[in-house]
């Protein structure tokens, strides 16, 4: 079986419904209230996890009743969790008010995941023990950088996730094999308009790209292949939060388990497309069998 290593955030999502969101000094009264268990690393390690690969999560949660449900919602899918550290503090939380019409703001409070900006000599064993090591930037930039030092320097994958989108710094970019940006991320680290053009100047800093594309799917850009456009199916989507994360875990586990490349693309949008199709990020990650079913080559 194929080992995945991710290093990132855990985070628990307080999502409040309401009318109308509140101004400055306001009260309003709500509709419903749902804690949701998330971070983009521990949902890429969820989906990975589902999608059929041995994964690890390295991480921290903090010592709340936050940080148990984050570890068990993990276990519950298989990840292995002995290298998720439980530290003094708060977990971290992303506060979520969603209005009526659909929009959103959002406060992310770091908690536990401020505290990974190192790796300890463990975590640097695992890392290199794994086919794949999956990368985002909710936690210090710093443990980003180590982590995919560490991958490279035993000749471990790298699949860089730049959400929250922020500038890369050079000595991260020399060590991503595989960067997955969505179309926002792509244009705004890029300053160009168009996906394909964002695509090849991403490819001058990494040698392998996919930018996904929301419904339209993704687009794939290696140094000297022609580039692959892969559709996404066409589903009615009832909740898109994740849907990046699933594409990426299950596409990481494709990759390991050496598919071609337009056959990891199309199985991991099929993944991403079961997702969308239910309420809920984590909760919605499809299983292989679901993967495989929906999968047409
Ligand atoms: P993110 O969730 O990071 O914003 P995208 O919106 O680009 O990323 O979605 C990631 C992938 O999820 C897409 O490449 C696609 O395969 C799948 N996906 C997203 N939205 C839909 C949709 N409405 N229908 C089918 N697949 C979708």
């Amino acid at each position: 079986m194929t080992h995945i290593a991710v290093l990132g955030s855990t985070n628990m999502d307080l999502v409040t419904y309401v009318m109308k969101a509140p101004q400055r000094g306001e009260t309003v009264t709500g509709r419903e209230f749902c804690t949701i268990p998330g971070g983009k690393g521990a949902n890429q390690a969820i989906a990975a996890a589902r999608a059929g690969a041995t994964v690890s999560m390295i991480g921290a949660v903090g010592n709340d009743s936050f940080g148990l449900r984050l570890r068990d919602t993990l276990e519950h899918s298989g990840v292995d969790t002995d290298f998720l550290r439980t530290v003094e503090g708060p977990s971290g939380t992303a506060h979520i008010v969603v209005d009526d019409e659909g929009g959103n703001s959002i406060v992310v409070i770091p908690g536990a995941n401020g505290t990974v900006d190192h790796l300890s000599p463990g975590d640097e064993g695992l890392i290199t023990s794994a086919d794949t090591l999956l990368l985002q930037l909710e936690i210090p930039l710093a443990a980003v950088v180590a982590g995919a030092e560490a991958a490279r320097r035993h000749g471990v994958r790298t699949v860089l996730t730049p959400s929250p989108v922020q500038p890369l710094p050079p000595e991260l970019l020399a060590v991503t094999d595989l960067l997955v940006p969505n179309q926002y991320e792509a244009i705004t680290l890029t300053g160009r308009t168009d996906p394909r053009e964002a695509a090849t100047a991403l490819l001058e800093l990494v040698p392998e790209v996919v930018v996904t594309l929301g419904a339209t799917g993704s687009l794939y850009l290696a140094r000297g292949v022609d580039p692959l456009v892969v559709p996404a199916p066409r589903v009615t989507a009832v909740d898109t939060t994740g849907a990046g994360d699933t594409f990426v875990g299950t596409l990481a586990v494709a990759l390991a388990e050496e598919k071609p490349v337009h056959e990891a693309l199309s199985w991991a949008a099929a993944a991403a497309a079961i997702s969308v199709q239910r309420a809920g990020a984590s909760v919605s990650m499809p299983y292989r069998p679901e993967i495989d079913a929906r999968y047409t080559a």
